[in-house]
């Protein structure tokens, strides 16, 4: 008997789930991809001997990797060697404040206590809503299916829209738990920049040659600052940058 075919449109990791877990299930697949690679956003440019992760940072939701390689008759841990990185994260603010995001509570409590009294109660109250709207939201948004828009805009979906805080700011609701700006900014990974600070991450993150800065076209007050410190900018349209999680890279410009 002929097998069932499928043809599965792009090779992002949803795509090579989904075709593995149809093969599984006895289907005949075909795989299209648009570009030259698997693995969509979370692939890889490697240019002059450097590699780029242009995706991922985090590996969130390991459950569900775990159920994937399952439904496949296979265990994670054959293929991937996790190992926990803690802290996460290190946040250096340039008034000499250090914060380690780590899961040691302990060392959590000690830290945000230092800043400010009342930072470690805040904290818990941030991470229980957080965990909250995390599971809300999957049960009702991302572990179900959406026949049709109309079952995503519902009328029983619509008190989701206040529960979940939708269409507040980030940065807003987490001025409810913290008091203290640089903890709110730790927090969110938000920080409101002026043209100086803007100046000093643009000089260390895009100046390959000690002169030129190399900047995303459309900040005069930050050309403006620069140029101040004798700096030679060289605005670049949006297109010519590579991103990359929590990097952004000019890779397509030949300095003069
Ligand atoms: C900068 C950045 C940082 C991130 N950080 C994290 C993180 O830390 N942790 C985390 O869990 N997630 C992170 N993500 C999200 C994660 O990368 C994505 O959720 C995930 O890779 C999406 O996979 P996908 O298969 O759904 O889509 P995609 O990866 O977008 O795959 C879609 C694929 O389809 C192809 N395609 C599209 N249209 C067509 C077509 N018409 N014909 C043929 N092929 C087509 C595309 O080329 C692509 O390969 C990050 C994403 C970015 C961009």
């Amino acid at each position: 008997m002929n097998k069932p075919t499928a043809i599965v449109i792009g090779a992002g990791i949803g795509g090579i789930a989904t075709a593995a877990r149809l093969a599984k299930n006895g289907y005949d697949v075909t795989v299209l991809e648009k570009e030259s690679t698997p693995g969509g956003r979370c692939n890889q440019i490697i240019r002059d001997g450097h590699r780029f992760d242009i995706g991922p940072t985090l590996f969130l939701m390991p459950e569900v990797w775990e159920e994937t390689f399952a439904s496949l008759g296979e265990k994670m841990s054959d293929y991937l060697d996790l190992r926990r990185i803690d802290p996460t994260y290190k946040v250096h603010f340039d008034d000499g404040l250090r914060l380690e995001l780590t899961s040691d509570i302990g060392k959590m409590q000690e830290q945000l206590e230092a800043v400010d009294k009342t930072a470690f109660t805040g904290f818990l109250g941030y991470i229980a809503e957080g965990s909250k709207h995390y599971k809300i939201s999957l049960e009702k948004f991302v572990g179900r299916n959406f026949y049709n828009i109309f079952e995503y805009f519902s009328l029983k979906n619509l008190p989701l829209i206040v529960q979940l805080k939708a269409l507040q700011k980030h940065f807003t609701n987490t001025g409810r738990f913290f008091k203290d700006e640089r903890l709110k900014a730790a927090f969110t990974n938000l920080l409101e920049i002026g043209a100086k600070d803007a100046a000093n991450f643009a000089c260390n993150a895009h100046c390959p040659d000690g002169k030129h800065v190399i900047l995303q076209k459309g900040s005069s007050a930050t050309v403006a600052e620069l140029k101040k410190r004798g700096f030679a900018p060289i605005e670049v349209e949006t297109g010519e940058f590579i991103k990359s999680g929590g990097s952004v890279f000019c890779l397509k410009l030949e300095l003069p």
